[in-house]
């Protein structure tokens, strides 16, 4: 397993965290947006997630 496995794993791990065990961007307990933001981390955690193999591609050719 390389580093970019490890990598897209925790990415993973806490695109799921934020999803389903309520971790914030900003947990100081203020509304001033971050839940807007908080929903949207997710998705762009996964696409970079996504985007490690492909790295690890283009290194290893
Ligand atoms: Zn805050």
């Amino acid at each position: 397993m390389g580093i970019l496995d490890e990598a897209a794993q925790f990415i993973e791990h806490v695109a799921d965290r934020i999803e389903n065990s309520g971790w914030s961007l900003c947990p100081c307990g203020e509304d001033h947006g971050q839940a807007r933001l908080d929903a949207e981390v997710p998705s762009v955690l996964r696409s970079d997630a996504e985007f490690a193999p492909k790295m690890r591609a283009t290194a290893d050719g």
